[in-house]
């Protein structure tokens, strides 16, 4: 489907500035750094929203972490692709749906259109394929007929209607890895998230209680599409697996998302990935930490949302909203206080008056550029990188080559930005 505008990323290596090292991050599944990629190409698949609650700080914190990564790449002059999906049919989306009394389908397009809006204010790099899950259906129904084949699947009768099956994955038959080994997740934590998200653990007839659901069959009043595995829907985790080999190939170099999808969703990703073929799904896994507000993680159930378009729409410039989430390391979970924008704001205002400030002096030949270079190379460290540019500004006058790395690797346009 169609994605946002694209922010123009200025090439540091064009100002005849080089270009930067591939960067080291922290890998999920190895609990370790990785330099990634290996080689010239890079490849992401980010877990998008369920367009239901669009967009909060949270989903901002976990695209701006990964926006980051591809600008760094981008400075090292690879070659790279990221694709992500939008969870249009699923349960939160539905209930919320019926809920308030409106159509699914206008709730995820109204959604989708704001998450667009939101993104493209930040200037977050857009996906080169945003797909939603309405969009694939066939092909994700193909990858679970596949699945039933070889024996990595099995059906369940749905409870009061016989003739009707889910298709869930087998989690008992020998596995590559140990399910949980991926998201170094023990038996009994693999359990209780199995439960908090949906899992039905209890369910008779599963293999295992952690076995998830591949394909749902159509229950009244749900949405429904008729396939070679019956009519229904496709589950949660292999949606992506589809959308994020179809779009990428396997293994691609990094699979994203906020860290509450480590498991079972993207646990199961990987799994379902290699029942189809692949040899690995992808070369590391990351996970962006987690916002909270007032006690709590951001989530509509509880009702404590902070919504980047309603930060907009009370006067938050884009850019300090950008500025107050980049002051956090992207791993790290915290909690959101409306001061830190302020904050962000007064940070935002001493650059502009940096960055109007004539540079009169060029034999100083400085640059911020290796400073922003080494902070971001090292898991991408942008509350460092954001200590250098202060640094730097109070040192040093405003240069062509130290605004332009502003702009192509903390997506800061400084001579773009309005005045307050
Ligand atoms: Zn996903």
């Amino acid at each position: 489907m169609r994605s946002w505008t694209r922010p123009a990323v200025p090439s540091l290596a064009a100002l005849g500035l080089g270009e930067g090292e591939r960067p080291s991050v922290h890998d999920v599944r190895s609990d370790a750094r990785a330099v990634v990629p290996a080689g010239r190409t890079a490849s992401m698949y980010t877990c998008g929203i369920t367009p239901y609650d669009a967009t909060h700080l949270g989903h901002a914190f976990t695209y701006l972490a990964f926006d980051t990564l591809t600008r760094v790449w981008l400075d090292a002059g690879l070659d790279v692709r990221t694709a992500m999906n939008s969870t249009d049919v699923d349960d939160p989306l539905l209930e919320r749906a019926a809920r308030d009394g409106v159509d699914w389908r206008e709730l995820a397009e109204q959604q989708q259109r704001l998450f667009r809006a939101d993104m493209e204010a930040l200037r977050i790099l857009p996906p080169d394929a945003w797909v939603a899950v309405t969009e694939r259906i066939p092909q994700i129904a193909y990858g679970v007929r596949r699945m039933l084949d070889t024996g990595d699947a099995y059906t369940l009768p749905v409870e009061g209607d016989e003739t009707a099956h889910d298709v869930l994955f087998d989690t008992t038959r020998q596995r590559r890895f140990a399910v949980g080994a991926g998201s170094r997740t023990d038996q009994a934590e693999m359990l209780e998230l199995t439960r908090e998200f949906g899992g039905e653990p209890d369910r008779p007839g599963k293999r295992s209680p952690l076995d998830p659901l591949l394909w749902r069959a159509e229950r009244p009043g749900e949405p429904a599409w008729d396939s070679p595995v019956g009519r229904g829907r496709p589950g949660w985790h292999v949606e992506c697996t589809v959308i994020a080999m179809e779009e990428l190939g396997s293994p691609f170099t990094v699979a994203a998302g906020g860290r509450d999808l480590r498991f079972p969703h993207q646990e199961m990703q990987g799994h379902h990935a290699i029942a189809l073929g692949a040899t690995l799904f992808s070369d590391a896994r990351l996970n962006a930490g987690l916002v909270a507000f007032e006690g709590e993680k951001m989530s509509k159930s509880l009702g404590n949302l902070v919504l980047v378009s309603r930060l907009l729409e009370q006067g938050a410039r884009p850019a300090a909203v950008r500025l107050a989430l980049l002051a956090h390391h992207w791993r790290q979970d915290f909690e959101w206080r409306p001061d830190e924008l302020e904050a962000a704001e007064q940070r935002l205002d001493r650059w502009l008056a940096w960055a109007e400030a004539p540079d009169d002096d060029p034999s100083l030949a400085e640059s911020v550029v290796p400073w922003l270079r080494v902070t971001l190379q090292d898991d991408l460290n942008t509350p460092a990188a954001l200590q250098a540019v202060d640094a730097f500004t109070r040192r040093a006058p405003a240069d062509e080559g130290s605004l332009a790395a502003i702009d192509a690797l903390l997506g800061i346009d400084l001579l773009g930005v309005e005045r307050r």
